[in-house]
């Protein structure tokens, strides 16, 4: 045990598990614990002042599954809450324990167990961007990423995220076909060791590490290639969210992003320099080489002017493009002004232009528009994480409120349950009842599944 604080500030409970555990490493430290039992949920200025301060008691930090078997089965045993922890980079407190307890932080299984034409299988604990760079070594690539690639780990992915840079060719985690298998340890006296594959995989996607802890996943690949970040200039907003549509909706373009975004927003992007000239809205984009002449074909049909065109660059100095899009526009903007937060929509395929255009005209700069162009269902339309300037709790449900009247659908970011996050208030009936199965006491990431009751 690497304790730095002394163990008699430890709950009995958790100083029995960590007694339990024999060799496994440990930290109780707790001003690092406090640290690192926070992700980003300081976005929400609801979740900042609910979920602030709260902290596991101690950190685990598995070498290997049998380590995570250990701990498993001795939380089971004391009755400890466990919280895992990949990257700590998801928005609304997934990884916050809300019951303290110990921190399973995964990051050292990080293994590659195999590569083949189209799929991969490794640790849950792996960083993403190293994952990728694993995979590209044989042509082959993650069909998509969150904006955090270079931070977080593909189990939390899975466990936390929903998709990202690459869901506008190949939608999102939870369409058919995105996760192939998952291996989990479950939260029981005799922890057990479940392989899931296909559609008995899907009780752990989004789940927020509360049914079972991924240790290996199996994942789909898509042909890599060397990407082209471009940003294209526009007077007017919906002129960038139509080219957004052409360009995401011309299947013989190969891309994996594509992303209007409304001036002010650019004003936060000083880095870009003259690629974001003052007044001016963005279309920002990663093309495949093969595809840009006829990417600039397709833009010689509309009013834009490309300003920018590099090799997408995730060298350690460098920023790829893909991290001004997704949740990172707001984290740009937060940088400088933290008066405001965001809200994640999605919205409705069939009249995608007429809807984004409706509900810009209800907000003017309360709330600027951040759009992202993705399949869904087999259809584009977009999602969007716009910028809202806060107030209040009161007017920001206001606001949610309205979206929803007109046809958008808000994934609410400022709750951190997964039901109150989720489309329908309510969790999947199977992953409720998988959950049951095990993890019966209810100790895994306790609080964030709503509607569980604990069998024991
Ligand atoms: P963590 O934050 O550590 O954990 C997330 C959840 O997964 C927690 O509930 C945790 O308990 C659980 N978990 C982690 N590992 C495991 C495991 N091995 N077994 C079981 N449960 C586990 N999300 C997107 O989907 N797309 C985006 O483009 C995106 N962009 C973002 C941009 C910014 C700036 C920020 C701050 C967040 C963004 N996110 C995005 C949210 C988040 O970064 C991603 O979902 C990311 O993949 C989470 O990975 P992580 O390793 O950091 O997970």
């Amino acid at each position: 045990m690497t304790a730095s604080s002394p163990s008699a500030s430890l709950s009995p409970a958790v100083a029995a598990v960590l007694a339990d555990i024999g060799d496994v490493p440990v930290l109780t430290d707790r001003v690092a614990v406090r640290r690192r039992s926070r992700d980003f949920f300081w976005y929400s200025p609801i979740l900042n002042a609910e979920l602030n301060g709260l902290s596991a008691e101690a950190i685990a930090r598995p070498r290997d599954e049998a380590d995570v078997v250990a701990v498993a089965g001795a939380c089971a045993r004391h009755g400890v809450p466990l919280t895992v922890r990949g990257g700590g980079t998801g928005n609304y407190g997934q990884a916050v324990p809300l019951k303290g307890g110990i921190l399973l932080d995964m990051t050292a299984l990080d293994a590659v167990e195999w590569v083949k034409p189209g799929a991969v299988r490794v640790q849950a604990g792996k960083n993403i961007l190293a994952l990728d760079m694993e995979t590209r070594e044989s042509g082959w690539e993650l069909r998509m990423h969150p904006s955090t690639k270079r931070t977080a780990t593909i189990g939390g992915f899975i466990a936390g995220g929903s998709g990202g840079v690459g869901s506008v060719s190949y939608g999102g985690l939870r369409e058919p076909g995105n996760l192939h298998a998952v291996r989990v340890v479950t939260v029981e006296e005799t922890p057990r060791i479940l392989e899931l594959r296909g559609n008995d995989a899907q009780v752990v996607n989004r789940a927020y590490g509360t049914t079972g802890i991924i240790t290996a996943l199996e994942l789909p690949l898509a042909p890599a290639f060397a990407w082209v970040d471009v940003i294209v200039a526009f007077d007017d907003f919906m002129d960038a969210a139509a080219f957004g549509l052409a360009l995401a909706n011309a299947d013989g373009i190969t891309k994996k992003l594509v992303t209007p975004i409304s001036w002010p927003l650019p004003s936060f992007f000083p880095a870009l320099g003259e690629a974001c000239p003052e007044g001016k809205h963005l279309l920002v984009a990663m093309i495949a080489p093969h595809s840009l002449e006829s990417f600039k074909a397709l833009l010689s049909l509309h009013t834009g002017v490309q300003t920018y065109e590099a090799p997408s660059d995730e060298s350690a100095t460098a920023t790829p493009l893909y991290e001004y899009a997704w949740n990172h526009t707001t984290l740009q903007v937060l940088k400088v002004d933290r008066g405001v937060t965001y809200l994640q929509c999605l919205y409705p395929a069939d009249r995608v232009l007429a809807s984004v255009a409706e509900i810009r005209a209800l907000f003017g700069d309360e709330v600027i528009p951040h759009l992202e162009f993705i399949r869904f269902n087999g259809r584009i339309t977009c999602s969007a994480l716009p910028v809202v300037r806060y107030t209040t709790p009161e007017r920001l449900n206001e606001i949610i409120d309205i979206h929803e009247a007109h046809g958008v659908f808000i994934a609410n970011p400022h709750v951190f349950t997964l039901e109150d996050g989720s489309r329908h208030k309510r969790v999947d009936a199977d992953q409720l009842g998988f959950k049951q199965s095990i993890d019966p006491r209810g100790l895994l990431n306790p609080g964030k599944m709503r509607t569980f009751v604990p069998v024991a």
